[in-house]
């Protein structure tokens, strides 16, 4: 066959903003050779704290990691239950199983794609010993509804935050930075996939300066003493392992190339409103197409632009025609329970999870990223706007 178009660019689904300034904070630590959390770590999370109004950040080595010490710090261990949502990356759930707990699924709202907070108190049980939400896609949940529900049966809430760095929420009639955080403590990621990246990397951050405590003990093998301490002493210090730990230490180039992806967040957080909003008016007018719902109360930081497909149209044969004009798009969020790894017995229906699986059936995820051209989300909305209507002639 031949084709005498030239080929398009291809459209990828997402892409990191970095150049020069990441590449030469990269080379600091590299100079002066101190390469794992140090003083780069030290001062990214200084910066990462006040960036989202927390009392304690402490960094990891991804948010997967984040989220099982933000479980452990909870008292979270075997036999124990914990409230999330099956419709959210696997990482999710699967902290959750790392203590020896079992998941209890719950269900969504549809126009959010976060927890319904009306299906939380059904799901409770005497083994409930904590609710992990999820700020899916960057998009707040309805941390009020959930807060009040958790104080009222004693449940410390963890906030799965991996894609909300920048997000807001309305909260007592001021705007704050998800991550203060609301609940007990919140767990970010610096995944490629989100705003900000140090390659791979993650932060806790939290009011309680124990768990604070707790975190910065367990991410380095349960050691009594820091290394920066031990560096800095003048006199023989012996440390101690008081209890078990493990290894999710930063690096400090990752955490030096975080630092430079923090200063960009309000530019970042400023253009991918305005894609954001102009993929809104692109979209208008297409028939059966539902667009992403943003709460008055939230302010979401576009991590992903999620569209609803009519019901009656095929998700994957959408995907494929934008693909084949080289536009990368992806399905909607997964449901951890419809997985191989999670068979019967490794986790508990809360409820009935069908708007978690209608959205990730006749959802699809556009193209998004910081220095995505107008052209080029032009040809995005174009494109699903000629194969929606080829299926639906
Ligand atoms: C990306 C993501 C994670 C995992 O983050 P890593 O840093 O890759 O471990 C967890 N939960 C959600 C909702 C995510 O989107």
């Amino acid at each position: 066959m031949s084709d005498p178009q030239p080929a398009l660019k291809p459209i990828p689904i997402t892409r990191p903003w970095m150049d020069e300034r990441e590449a030469e904070a990269a080379r600091r630590p590299i100079s002066k050779g101190w390469v794992t959390q140090g003083p780069e770590v030290a001062a990214f999370e200084t910066e990462f704290a006040q960036a989202v109004g927390a009392r304690h950040a402490c960094a990891v080595s991804n948010c997967t990691t984040a989220l099982h010490l933000a479980l452990l710090a909870v008292g979270v261990g075997p036999g124990d239950e914990v409230i999330t949502v099956s419709h959210s990356f696997v990482a999710t759930a699967s902290s959750i199983r790392y203590c020896g707990a079992l998941p209890v699924f719950v269900d969504i709202e549809p126009a959010t794609f976060n927890m319904d907070p009306r299906s939380i108190e059904p799901a409770v049980s005497p083994r409930t010993k904590a609710i992990l939400v999820v700020h899916q896609v960057g998009m707040p949940c309805d941390l009020r509804q959930i807060l009040a529900i958790a104080v009222r049966h004693g449940l410390p809430v963890i906030e799965d935050a991996a894609c909300a760095a920048g997000s807001q929420i309305l909260w007592n009639g001021a705007w704050e930075r998800i991550g203060k955080p609301h609940g007990d403590i919140a767990c970010f990621s610096f995944h490629p996939r989100k705003l900000l990246t140090t390659g791979d990397g993650g932060m806790l951050t939290t009011a309680n300066p124990a768990y604070d405590a707790r975190f910065r003990a367990q991410r380095q093998h349960g050691m009594s003493i820091p290394d920066t301490v031990r560096h800095g002493a003048n006199r023989v210090i012996f440390e101690e392992y008081p209890e078990l730990g493990y290894n999710c230490r930063l690096t400090d180039i990752q955490a030096a190339v975080g630092r430079e992806q923090l200063k960009k967040l309000p530019e970042i957080l400023v253009r991918r409103r305005s894609l954001a909003g102009r993929y809104r008016k692109l979209l208008a007018n297409i028939e059966g197409l539902a667009l992403p719902v943003e709460p008055d109360w939230a302010r979401t930081n576009w991590q992903s632009f999620c569209v609803r497909l009519p019901e009656a149209c095929d998700q994957g044969a959408i995907m494929q025609t934008l693909l084949d004009q080289g536009i990368a798009t992806r399905r909607g969020i997964m449901n951890a329970h419809r997985e191989r790894a999670y068979p019967e017995g490794t986790w508990r229906p809360g409820g009935p999870l069908t708007e978690s699986e209608a959205a990730q059936d006749h959802c699809i995820i556009l193209p998004l990223y910081h220095d995505m051209t107008e052209t080029d989300q032009d040809r995005v909305a174009a494109a699903l706007q000629s194969a929606l209507s080829a299926i639906q002639r």
